[in-house]
C-alpha cells in the first residue's frame, strides 16, 4: 500500500498533503474507490498545528460560544491546537476555568459511544464542536451527534480533515479537503459498489486507526 500512495495537496495550504490510494476498501458504512491516510496530519505537529489552526477558522463563528471539542478517530492533536486558535481567536467559552475542553469518547465492543462520569461534565450543557478524520457517509456524524445529545450537549459545526459531504442534520460540516480534491473519487454503500458487483475482491478494511489488508 506505501509504495502505491500518491499526495493531493490541501487548496487552503500547500503544507498539508492527505495520501490516498486507489483500488476497492470497505469503512464500516461504505466502500470507497481511495484509501485516504490521514495519519500524517494527525500525528506530525506542524501539520496538525496548521490544519487546526484553518479548521477552527472555518468553525468559530458557526456558534457564539465553544465549551468542548469532542475528537474521533485519534484527532486529539488537531483539536488541542483547534482549541489554542479560538482562543487565541477569543472565542467565548463559558467554562468555569475559561478555557476550552478537547475530550474523546469511549467506544465500547459493541461500538457506542459513550462519555464516563469524570468527563460529562464537559459534555452537559456545553457547545460542542465535532472533530473527525475523514468522512464518507456522515453515518459516524450522525451516531456522535446523538451521543451528545444523550449527554445534554449541543452541537454545532462539525469539523473533518477530508469530507465528501457538506451538511449533517443541519449541521454544517467543514473540511479541508472534499471529494473533488481526489480524482474521481467515489463511495457507494455494500450493496450498489460496482467494485463488488464485478467480483473485485475488496482489499482492506478502512477505519480512524488506519488499515488491514483482507
Ligand atoms: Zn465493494
Amino acid at each position: 500500500m506505501e509504495e502505491r500512495m500518491v499526495k493531493f495537496y490541501a487548496k487552503e495550504s500547500s503544507n498539508i498533503a492527505l495520501h490516498a490510494v486507489a483500488g476497492h476498501f470497505s469503512t464500516s458504512h461504505s466502500h470507497i474507490n481511495y484509501y485516504i491516510d490521514v495519519t500524517t496530519i494527525k500525528t506530525r505537529v506542524n501539520e496538525a498545528k496548521e490544519v487546526g489552526k484553518l479548521l477552527a477558522q472555518k468553525t468559530y463563528n458557526h456558534m457564539d460560544y465553544i465549551d468542548t471539542v469532542v475528537c474521533m478517530d485519534g484527532t486529539e492533536l488537531i483539536g488541542g491546537f483547534m482549541a489554542d486558535q479560538y482562543e487565541q481567536m477569543h472565542v467565548e467559552s463559558r467554562n468555569q476555568h475559561d478555557t476550552i475542553y478537547v475530550v474523546s469518547p469511549e467506544i465500547n465492543g459493541n461500538g457506542q459511544i459513550l462519555f464516563r462520569d469524570n468527563t460529562k461534565s464537559m459534555i452537559q450543557g456545553k457547545h460542542v464542536v465535532l472533530l473527525l478524520d475523514t468522512t464518507t457517509t456522515g453515518e459516524t456524524i450522525r451516531r456522535c451527534i446523538e451521543c451528545i445529545r444523550y449527554y445534554g450537549g449541543t452541537v454545532g459545526p462539525v469539523a473533518s480533515i477530508f469530507s465528501t459531504i457538506q451538511e449533517v442534520e443541519g449541521h454544517q460540516v467543514q473540511s479541508l479537503f472534499q471529494a473533488d480534491d481526489l480524482p474521481n473519487y467515489q463511495a457507494y454503500t455494500q450493496h450498489d459498489c460496482p467494485y463488488c458487483a464485478k467480483g473485485i475482491r475488496l482489499e482492506a478494511m478502512v477505519n480512524g486507526f488506519g488499515y488491514s489488508l483482507l
